[in-house]
């Protein structure tokens, strides 16, 4: 393929990320894909399950990494960000900044050097429910697999340690590096980050111990979560039997994010067969003001609309309180069919938090990219031979996120 020696880069290893580095790899273009995190996946790796199959990520992440794996023509940086981008279509110098892991390539990592250590940090993979240790390795399925240190979360007497007992596993001395590529075309693929509930006051985030999000819901149905997949309350770690999910909590609303952020029905309907499958004499109530399930995802819906142990009540919670005696969360709200004030008590409240682009808070530092005024990256407009995909441009699930990776990496390509 001609490219002049010039590459793709790709911002953004989650699902769509990946795919368009592995489209135009395969294709024959050589292609720098770069991550934040210490490892590949994005949001996509949280995920307890895919709808509407219900399969874990597992399944299409393997493939991917295996492909990966097998193609030279991509380079990864993890613990990396773009930096600076300059000049036009065709001839971009992209400048990237790699973090230091910290451990070294190789390193073996026992479980005695484990067990010694005792500095901890809060485990983010998990949304903060659970610890990790300083060294710590990201996620059970991380691409690469490589342990990371958090060399600021050591205690002396840890750090004292590595130093001195494991020299050969662990590097401190290791600066940032800066990367410069030559890039044909760019492909944005930075994705999304939940929106922060505490900013939703009236439902009860932060105040209540039995209120969560549904991102924090995927971790503590996860085998891999801090609970080892049972689902429990976060309060007392009480079964949970009574589950409300409160639909639109954020999104659809002028003072948070007006847009409807298009996956957070189909999470809670799926989320709730999480409850039943594990308690099969469980409830689930969905608060909601529509339930969103496009084409084939409304068969989904309406298995559920079937099942007994599921209530929909048409009204958007409008307070969430907690029963101080009890640790229960209270759901108050108008039904707008009955036309009734409604008060309900649960066991546990599931915000179906919104959808937020990466970019609203941290732009692309890269001249003529146009953002809307949430930040997502407009498609049309801005600087060419720079494509965005995924929930970069706008709220979509995985399989969508993927085809428009294609799109993408085709689009870049002919940059090239
Ligand atoms: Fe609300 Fe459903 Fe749209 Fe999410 S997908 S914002 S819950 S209507």
């Amino acid at each position: 393929m001609t490219s002049n020696g010039k590459k793709i880069v790709v911002i953004g290893g989650g699902v769509a990320g990946m795919t368009a580095a592995l489209e135009a790899a395969e294709t024959g273009y050589d292609v720098v894909l770069v991550e934040k995190e210490a490892y590949l996946g994005g949001r996509a790796a949280r995920m307890h399950r895919y709808f509407p199959k219900m399969c874990p990520p597992t399944c299409g992440m393997e493939i991917n990494f295996k492909r990966l794996r097998s193609n030279p023509r991509v380079t990864i940086y993890t613990l990396a960000k773009v930096i600076r981008v300059t000049g036009q279509a065709g001839d971009y110098e992209v400048t990237i900044q790699k973090k230091p892991r910290r451990v070294k390539d190789n390193a073996v990592i026992s479980a005695e050097i484990l067990e010694k250590l005792t500095s901890e940090r809060d485990n983010d993979f998990n949304m903060g429910m659970n610890k990790t240790k300083a060294l710590y390795y990201p996620h059970p399925m991380a691409f690469p697999a490589q342990y990371v240190l958090d060399a600021e979360a050591l205690s002396k007497e840890d750090r004292t340690y590595l130093e001195t007992e494991c020299a050969n596993a662990v590097d401190f001395n290791a600066e940032p590096e800066e990367i410069a590529v030559k890039a044909g075309a760019i492909v944005i693929a930075t994705g999304w980050r939940p929106y922060d509930a505490r900013k939703i006051e009236n439902l009860g985030f932060g105040r209540c111990a039995n209120v969560i999000t549904n991102v924090m819901m995927e971790r503590l149905a996860s085998p891999e979560g801090p609970t080892g997949g049972k689902l429990v309350r976060p309060s007392d770690g009480k079964e949970i039997k009574r589950v409300a999910f409160a639909q639109c909590a954020g999104s659809r609303d002028e003072k948070h994010l007006p847009y409807c952020s298009a996956v957070c029905c189909m999470g809670s309907l799926k989320q709730a067969r999480y409850v039943l499958e594990q308690s099969p004499e469980a409830s689930v109530t969905i608060f909601y003001i529509d339930i969103r399930t496009i084409s084939r995802h409304e068969k989904f819906y309406y298995e559920l609309m079937e099942d007994k142990r599921v209530t929909f009540v048409k009204g958007k919670a409008a307070q969430v309180t907690e029963n101080p005696a009890t640790g229960d969360p209270i759901v108050e709200l108008e039904d707008a069919v009955a036309g009734k004030k409604k008060k309900e008590t649960f066991d546990l409240v599931v915000l179906a938090a919104g959808m937020e682009p990466n970019t609203a808070a941290e732009k692309i530092p890269c001249e003529g990219i146009v953002y809307d005024e949430y930040g997502f990256v407009v498609r049309e407009e801005g600087a060419k031979g720079i494509f965005a995909a995924g929930c970069a441009q706008r709220p979509v699930d995985v399989a969508r996120a993927a085809r428009q990776a294609t799109g993408a990496a085709l689009k870049a390509i002919q940059c090239m």
